[in-house]
């Protein structure tokens, strides 16, 4: 069995207990980590501030000397990482379209050194006779990390390094689903990082640690990526002492097919952006609204690559896509197939979970469903695709904002110039146009509505991990 520690000021820390870590390609656990409490997050906490002054003091050229570095450690240790987020996220090593572990360790050492070389340039807005202005943008503090399990590694970086990038120290906590690869990597970052200005913690979910930290005065802002419902919450124990927030929450994504597409050409693609990662992303194409015209050709042909998706271990070279991450989740899949069929959905692949060891459940395409149905209104996280007929561009349109997400959406057609006219009218963080939720370590990613606070990636990113503040020189 692999265990792990915690980092709490540059040091190795165990806790009076451990608890395990599940494979969900076999149900069983294969690693055991500290169950971290309250005592833990105080120890960390204390670090991170003591490391505070000098970390933010440091110049910023050695900071991103030091950030780079920590890239070099993920590159390293590349596939000993891939091989823990595979078994405890069950994503494949390799996986659909290359979407896998592969990409998510290689996605955050990307992320590393693109943020690395971001900086924040002071801004001259008057320099004449009188006076002379200037923009600082300084660092907050200590900044405080929760993570969800669906990219465990590649979301702990997002929110790490640009949080060290800008000068603040980091207490971070993973989801108790998914520790082993994040804890992992605060151990290798010992070797880069001053004491303190990284501290990693895990916890079980019932000891109460992201709820301590989100009313915690010595943290200063929470970065959160998780669910809505435990978004609201944070944002409610951060009030005590005005936290700063960015929150990246649920998506529930509509994609929407225009009649001058070639439903076989495009199938493949948007198969893709809906399945990789079975579905457990964020930024999946979640509803897929499909125009009369082509409506029954491009469900059969969606349907044909779920039944030929390989679907299995993903430690095993050819499987496309593994399994559920964890047993509440592929309950909860099953839950809205189940709900979708009794009202009268065309199950025309999977629909059913397989037997056998781990949480595997079939690529499913539902046809005939539509708005009001649970699979269609509420995201489903999961191999799941709801496609649903529309004949009225305006109506469609309508039909993909009336949802309390606003995280992503694309519009598919021959015509950008149309399409993309279409796309600013959805009611979301970033629009596609024959793509769908392609994210990149320069462009700004966040939700609007109820997806979110906030946005990160590139410059606009990095500034949410500072406050402004405003120098004024008089010159007479
Ligand atoms: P979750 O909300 O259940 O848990 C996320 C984290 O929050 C875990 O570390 C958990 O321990 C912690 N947590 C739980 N309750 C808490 C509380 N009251 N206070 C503080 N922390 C608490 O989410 P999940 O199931 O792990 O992740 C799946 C969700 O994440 C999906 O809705 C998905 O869309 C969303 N997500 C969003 C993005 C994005 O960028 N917008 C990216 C990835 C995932």
């Amino acid at each position: 069995m692999e265990t792990f520690a915690m980092t709490i000021g540059g040091q190795p820390v165990q806790a009076a207990r451990r608890f395990a870590v599940i494979n969900p390609a076999s149900g069983k656990a294969f690693a055991e980590v500290p169950a971290g409490d309250t005592t833990h997050l105080e120890a960390a906490v204390a670090a991170a501030r003591a490391a505070f002054p000098a970390w933010s003091r440091m110049a910023d050229s050695e900071r991103r000397v030091l950030v780079h570095a920590l890239a070099g450690v993920l590159e390293s240790h590349m596939p000993e990482l891939m091989l823990l987020v595979t078994k405890e996220t069950g994503k494949p090593l390799g996986g659909l379209n290359g979407v896998g572990a592969g990409m998510e360790v290689g996605g955050a050492i990307a992320w590393t050194h693109v943020t690395a070389d971001l900086s924040l340039p002071v801004e001259v807005i008057q320099d004449n006779a009188e006076a002379r202005i200037e923009v600082h943008r300084k660092p907050l503090g200590v900044v405080g990390s929760i993570t969800p399990w669906n990219w465990p590694l590649m979301i702990a970086i997002w929110h790490i390094m640009p949080a060290l990038r800008a000068g603040n120290t980091v207490v971070l906590k993973p989801s108790e689903l998914t520790p082993a690869a994040t804890l992992r990597f605060g151990e290798l970052a010992r070797e880069v990082l001053p004491p303190g200005v990284l501290n990693v913690i895990s916890a079980e979910r019932d000891a109460g640690v992201g709820e301590a930290m989100a009313s915690h005065p010595g943290i200063d802002k929470i970065v959160f990526t998780g669910s809505t419902p435990t978004g609201r919450r944070i944002m409610a124990s951060a009030a005590g002492n005005l936290k700063r927030l960015t929150l990246e929450l649920g998506g529930n994504d509509a994609g929407i097919v225009l009649p001058d597409v070639d439903p076989e050409e495009v199938a493949g693609k948007l198969f893709g952006v809906t399945f990789h990662n079975n579905g457990q992303t964020c930024a999946c194409l979640k509803r897929l609204y499909v125009h009369d015209s082509l409506y029954e050709p491009l469900c059969q042909e969606l349907a044909r690559l779920a039944r030929e998706a390989v679907v299995g271990d993903g430690l095993q070279a050819e499987t496309q896509l593994g399994p559920v991450q964890n047993a509440k989740q592929m309950a909860y899949v099953a839950e809205l197939v189940d709900d979708a069929r009794a009202r009268g959905a065309r199950v025309l692949s999977g629909g059913r979970a397989r037997a056998g060891g781990g949480y595997f459940y079939e690529p499913t395409v539902l046809a005939d469903v539509s708005d009001g149905m649970r699979v269609v209104d509420e995201e489903q996280f999961g191999p799941v695709l709801p496609v649903i007929r529309y004949s009225d561009i305006d109506e469609v349109i309508r039909r993909a904002n009336d949802n309390p997400n606003g995280l992503g959406g694309s519009i598919w057609s021959q015509d950008p110039g149309k399409a993309a006219e279409l796309a600013l009218r959805l009611e979301c963080g970033t629009a596609w146009i024959n793509e769908h939720g392609a994210i990149q370590p320069d462009a700004p990613f966040g939700g609007v509505k109820q997806s979110g606070i906030g946005v990160e990636f590139g410059r606009y990113g990095l500034e949410e991990y500072t406050t402004i503040q405003t120098l004024k020189i008089m010159k007479s």
